[in-house]
C-alpha cells in the first residue's frame, strides 16, 4: 500500500517555540517507521529562531540515525512581495532540502494579486522544492495561478497536517490546491510541521484531504523515497 514514508517539515527547540531536541525528532520518525525525516528548522528571518550558523553546523549530525535517512533543510521565510527568501542561493544550495513559507510574523500581506507574485516570486527560486502551507487564508491567492508556477517549475506545494490547529479556517484553500493540483499536474508534498516530538509522522488530516479529493498518493513527492530524492536533487 502506498504510503507517506517521510515527514518533510518538523521543527526543534532551536527556533524557539519548538519543544524538543533534533534527537527526540528522528528517534520519533523511527519509532512511527519512516525512512526518512527532514529538519527544517524556521530561517532567521523569523523572530527568536537560529542563525546563519546553525545551519552551517548540520554537518555534525549523521545523515543516518535509528535506521533512517535525516534530511538537513529549512523552512525559509518569504521576506517581501517579491517572495525573496531570508537566505542567499549559496546557503540553499548546500541544504538537502528547501522548504519556503509565508508567515505572519515576517511576511508582508498584500492583495490576492500581490500574494499571488510573491508566492510565484518564491517558486522561481531554483532552491525551493516545497512552499508550505500556502493554504494560509491570511495570504489569499489565484490558487490556479499559484499551481500553474509549481507546476511548470517542478515544485511541490505542502499539504500541512498542523495547518487545521495553526491557520484556521484553511480547508477550503487546502481543497482547491488540491484539486488544481490533481487537474494541473503539480506535485504535492506531505509534512506535520511538528513542534514536539509527539506529532512527528502524524499525517491524518493529509491522508484525510487527498483521499477526499481524489489526489493520487503515488503522485505525493514523499510516498517513496525514491520519488522524494529525485525532487530534491532536479536542481542540485
Ligand atoms: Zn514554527
Ligand atoms: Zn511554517
Amino acid at each position: 500500500m502506498v504510503r507517506i514514508v517521510a515527514d518533510l517539515h518538523t521543527h526543534s527547540l532551536a527556533c524557539g517555540h519548538g519543544f524538543s531536541t533534533v534527537t527526540e525528532v528522528i528517534r520519533a520518525a523511527a519509532d512511527c517507521k519512516l525512512e526518512a525525516v527532514a529538519l527544517t528548522e524556521h530561517g532567521p528571518g523569523y523572530p527568536g529562531s537560529v542563525g546563519y550558523a546553525y545551519f552551517n553546523t548540520y554537518r555534525d549530525i549523521p545523515s543516518e540515525m535509528f535506521g533512517i535517512s535525516v534530511l538537513k533543510g529549512c523552512e525559509a521565510n518569504l521576506m517581501n512581495l517579491a517572495g525573496e527568501l531570508d537566505f542567499d542561493e549559496n546557503h540553499l544550495a548546500q541544504l538537502d532540502i528547501v522548504i519556503a513559507s509565508c508567515h505572519k510574523e515576517v511576511t508582508p500581506i498584500g492583495t490576492i494579486e500581490q500574494n499571488t507574485a510573491m508566492y510565484i516570486g518564491a517558486i522561481q527560486n531554483p532552491y525551493v522544492d516545497i512552499i508550505g502551507h500556502p493554504d494560509f487564508p491570511l495570504y489569499p491567492i489565484d490558487v490556479e495561478a499559484v499551481v500553474r508556477a509549481a507546476a511548470a517549475r517542478g515544485v511541490a506545494l505542502e499539504i500541512n497536517n498542523s495547518s487545521p490547529a495553526a491557520r484556521p479556517d484553511s480547508e477550503d484553500m487546502c481543497a482547491e490546491i488540491i484539486c488544481n493540483a490533481k487537474r494541473l499536474g503539480a506535485k504535492l508534498a506531505v509534512g506535520s510541521d511538528a513542534h514536539y516530538h509527539l506529532v512527528v509522522g502524524n499525517f491524518d488530516y493529509a491522508y484525510e484531504m487527498l483521499s477526499k479529493y481524489g489526489y493520487p498518493l503515488e503522485q505525493v513527492i514523499n510516498s517513496s523515497m525514491d520519488k522524494l530524492l529525485s525532487h530534491l536533487k532536479r536542481n542540485r
